[in-house]
């Protein structure tokens, strides 16, 4: 669970406000005044060495001591630890202790093919002990029933006792489950003999942190994509002249952006563990955050957007053709930013398709178009308006179904997002995916827009499946891959 103090360090990547950066020296260190609790260090560390202080509602994780080592000690585990286990030091000066071992023993690390190059090595490490999937998770051991307080330690923790019969105590307690002390010792006997056997049972472990982005995060990503399709679809029908726009339809658009933007803003700020501080990833950007980048796209796309209300409500049409264009990209932009914020989440390996982008490009055609269709029984449409939104939303959910199809049978290089797609297909969410996503959110929609041709209450109902659809894809999506244990 410690710091790894990677030299390729993903938290400090996507950390939005510089809270988690480098020292000279290599310590990977953590300022806790700066940190607004979006849990995205969470996401990226594939170590999970980082969790949420309960004290301060901040992330936190081992910083080397970084205030010990700057008056010369070592840090305090070092010190503490009864066996000298625990060696650290200057792995680049070749008269350390560390340099020697290193130089001596057979060591490894955990996940190298993270690429995040860790810096914590362990002598005769035993893959069962690095590696979370070396061993099944299931059954009664301490820790197991961990699963509560979302990104946060459990209010177990707090609970956990000093002696080994109170730890045991809390942990049935915890499960709930009316365990005797006898099923206990049963369960206990059983993996001992698994162990004997030969076949490695987690016995102990890291508390799981549960899912750390929730329903505001799947939920985030619908409103930002209905409020970039919302845009996009009467945009793309004015500057091609694909269709006649009428006046209610494009100013429609442009308020649906609007308002669908704020709810983003709003679910996003929700989401944080510290919402007081939101604007600190505005006023302290770091850069190469993809939250950054997609919370100034946001507010970009935002202005743009009220700009264009003005110049149409005023007949500004100069304005409406330049802003419209530049609408067009950031539009763009904001559908597809969060497939790079979840890359950059290098813990998620799910998370890492390259078709995550057109993923979320195609759903916010779907979304827009589907908030426009129902938008549609009220308006006064242009004559080819309807038939318009009937040829994207055909191409668009064709075109999605096609994608889900690549996003799920490519071969995945790694056993935790092979696990994500057997629990999609065939595990946890088989229901929703095939129910909600697949037949409710896309078959049903196709069928209906192939019988009700144009016809404004059949895209209405059309609109509302295809809306349905998408959260529940979205909610797998984010979901799932956090299922798998990091550690
Ligand atoms: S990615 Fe994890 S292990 Fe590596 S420096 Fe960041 S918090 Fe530490
Ligand atoms: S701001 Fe977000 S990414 Fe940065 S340390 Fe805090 S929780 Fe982690």
């Amino acid at each position: 669970m410690r710091c790894n103090h990677c030299t390729d360090a993903p938290c400090v990547e996507i950390c939005p406000v510089e809270a988690l950066y480098f020292r000279p020296d290599g310590i990977v260190d953590f300022d806790n005044r700066r940190c607004i609790g979006c849990k995205s260090c969470m996401q990226a560390c594939p170590y999970d060495a980082l969790y949420i202080d309960p004290a301060n509602h901040t992330a936190a994780k081992c910083n080397y001591c970084a205030h010990r080592i700057d008056i010369g000690l070592e840090p305090a585990c070092v010190n503490v630890c009864p066996e000298h286990a625990i060696i650290s030091g200057d792995m680049n000066d070749p008269d350390t202790e560390i340099a020697q071992l290193l130089a001596r023993e057979q060591v490894s690390v955990r996940k190298a093919a993270k690429g995040t190059v860790p810096n914590l090595y362990y002598i005769d490490g035993d893959e069962a002990s690095l590696n979370p999937m070396a061993t099944e998770k299931g059954g009664d051991y301490f820790w197991s029933a961990q699963t509560r307080g979302v990104g946060h330690y459990a209010k177990f923790t707090e609970k956990l006792a000093f002696s080994e019969g109170d730890l045991v105590q809390a942990a049935m307690e915890k499960n709930g489950q009316h365990t005797t002390a006898g099923q206990v010792a049963q369960n206990g006997a059983a993996k001992s003999i698994d162990i004997l056997m030969g076949k490695t049972q987690r016995v102990y472990d890291a508390p799981d942190k549960g899912v750390l982005w929730g329903w505001e995060v799947s939920a985030y990503v619908l409103t930002k994509a209905i409020a970039a399709g919302a845009f996009l679809l009467p945009a793309i029908a004015l500057l091609t002249g694909l269709a006649e726009v009428s006046y209610q339809t494009w100013m429609t658009g442009l308020v649906l952006g609007l308002v669908f933007l704020l709810a983003t803003g709003l679910l996003l700020v929700k989401d944080l563990d510290r919402p007081d501080r939101f604007l600190n990833v505005l006023l302290r950007p770091q850069w190469r955050s993809w939250l950054v980048r997609g919370g100034y796209s946001i507010t970009i796309f935002g202005g743009i957007l009220a700009l264009l209300a003005v110049a149409g409500w005023f007949g500004w049409s100069q304005v409406t053709i330049i802003g419209g264009i530049i609408g067009i990209i950031m539009a763009v932009i904001v559908a597809v930013y969060t497939a790079f914020l979840f890359a950059q989440a290098r813990g998620r390996d799910f998370w890492q398709s390259p078709s995550l982008a057109l993923h979320m490009l195609i759903h916010s055609f779907m979304a827009g178009g589907a908030a426009l269709a129902i938008a549609g029984l009220w308006l006064d449409n242009g004559i080819d308006w309807p038939a318009y939104l009937r040829n994207l939303l055909l191409i668009a959910l064709s075109f999605n179904l096609l994608t889900l199809l690549v996003e799920l049978s490519i071969t995945h290089p790694t056993e935790e997002a092979k696990r994500t797609v057997h629990s999609i297909l065939k595990g946890r969410y088989r229901n929703l995916f095939w129910g909600g996503a697949v037949v409710l959110g896309n078959l049903l929609p196709l069928a209906f827009l192939f019988v009700g041709a144009a016809d404004p209450t059949m895209l209405a109902l059309t609109g509302v499946l295809i809306l349905a659809g998408i959260y529940a894809t979205e909610h797998i999506w984010v979901e799932a891959p956090q299922r798998i244990p990091l550690s």
